[in-house]
């Protein structure tokens, strides 16, 4: 892409309401437009970045055998009384709304209730056992705070996983190697060296639920690690008795703020005792189907690498996740500078490489601010001084090091 075509512009401040840095340096980078506190707009660059960390959720998904479907977000109060939830007195997150005959709506906040129920019309006997379905979907939440930008808002994806299997045994096989694929997410996204499986609390059927908590000042969470290992407790558990049952020692742990980047949990019988959904067991004993469901905030996900990994200068993105893995920053308009810089952008595209082709008439000094804050991995500058020399100056945006590339040498580094 030109970036003469990029509508978005950047900017030296963010709003002055905006007190995250990771909606900061997203505002500032073009990638978000703030709507209202809690709401935001992605805008191309933004976007960019959620679709590849959706795709890496949905690889991992469909590698567990998930199947995707969307559901409404409108929701049907009935289903929400079934299992105690449509209280905004129990719930307070809940947006609600009406038809215009009064009868009430809810807008989803999560989506148990719905799946579970239309999963009555699709389970019946242990041969339909087990299914596993998911989806990236809108999810609203009437958030209490709104102070940690893209991390907590008002409307946002959701991917979220329910499993149904005939037993607990089916179960447990599930939730841990959903939780691998989890921590597969977390590593392709960038965040595997500071994100841990954490132990959380866990319901009326199981002890615990894990979250994956990335730790990082900017967390509205504290955790408690082991880093040798490699576990983590969430603060809202730790007691003497979780200690001990864990094999923790006090002394190993260290408290860190952290984010919460998703999350699994056993549901057990809960939903579709509730909803009434059973199967028949190979002996046509009617069984209630057991569940688990499992979560992942995309644009949390987005707003957690931006937080994590930004530097001074701006945002940075790793390769997996970036809006573009290059960015060709043209420096000057002479007729060779433009023809060797459009070669490339030409050639790159051609490769399957995704570029963006700063060929703005602006000062150099400007071009590298802008391309320091949008934070592509890979920065390659054309100007008649690398022409001289037949080679790119290639540099990376992570470390900072720089190197005189030919276009072969070039070329080779990114496939
Ligand atoms: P939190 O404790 O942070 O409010 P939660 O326990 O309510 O999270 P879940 O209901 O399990 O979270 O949602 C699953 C995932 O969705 C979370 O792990 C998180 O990544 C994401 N998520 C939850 N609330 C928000 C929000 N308001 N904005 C963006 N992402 C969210
Ligand atoms: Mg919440």
């Amino acid at each position: 892409m030109r970036q003469s075509q990029l509508f978005t512009r950047t900017r030296k401040h963010a709003p002055s309401d905006e007190v995250s840095n990771n909606a900061q340096l997203l505002i500032r980078a073009g990638f978000l437009h703030k709507e209202l506190a809690g709401v935001y707009t992605f805008l191309p660059l933004g976007l960019r970045v959620l679709e590849r960390i959706n795709t890496i959720i949905r690889e991992e998904m469909n590698s567990l055998g998930g199947t995707e479907i969307l559901c409404s977000a409108l929701q049907d109060k009935a289903v929400w009384e079934a299992t105690g939830r449509w209280d905004s007195g129990d719930v307070d997150v809940w947006f609600k709304t009406k038809l215009k005959n009064d009868t009430d709506l809810g807008l989803g906040f999560t989506h148990e209730e719905p799946i579970t129920r239309m999963m009555r019309e699709h389970i019946s006997s242990y041969r339909d056992l087990p299914r596993y379905v998911y989806q990236i979907q809108t999810k609203f939440r009437n958030e209490l705070r709104a102070k940690s930008g893209i991390m907590r808002t008002r409307e946002f994806p959701m991917k979220d996983l329910y499993s149904f299997n005939r037993d607990t045994a089916g179960l447990e096989e599930f939730y841990n190697e959903a939780s691998d694929a989890y921590l597969r997410i977390f590593e392709r996204v960038g965040l595997g060296a500071s994100t841990y499986k954490t132990f959380a609390s866990g319901g009326s059927f199981s002890k615990y639920s894990h979250e994956f908590q990335t730790i990082s000042d900017a967390g509205e969470d504290t955790i408690y690690v082991d880093k040798q290992r490699s576990v983590a407790v969430n603060k809202e558990v730790l007691n003497d008795d979780v200690l001990t049952d864990l094999d923790l020692q006090r002394e190993d742990l260290v408290e860190h703020r952290a984010i919460e980047v998703g999350n699994i949990f056993k549901l057990g019988s809960k939903f579709s005792d509730a909803l009434g959904l059973t199967y028949k067991d190979e002996q046509g004993q009617e069984q209630p189907v057991i569940m688990g469901s499992y979560g992942i905030g995309p644009s949390r996900v987005l707003g957690t690498v931006a937080e994590v990994l930004s530097d001074s200068k701006g945002l940075v993105w790793p390769r997996e996740v970036a809006p573009f893995a290059v960015h060709i920053v043209r420096l000057g308009d002479g007729e060779r500078v433009v023809s060797s810089a459009d070669a490339l952008h030409a050639t790159l595209r051609a490769t399957g490489v995704d570029t963006l082709y700063d060929e703005r008439p602006l000062r150099p000094g400007e071009k590298f601010a802008d391309a320091d804050l949008m934070g592509l991995p890979v920065r390659v500058v054309i100007s008649d001084k690398t022409i001289e020399s037949g080679t790119y100056e290639v540099s990376l945006r992570s470390s900072g090091e720089v190197q005189m590339q030919t276009e072969e040498q070039l070329l080779e580094e990114l496939s």
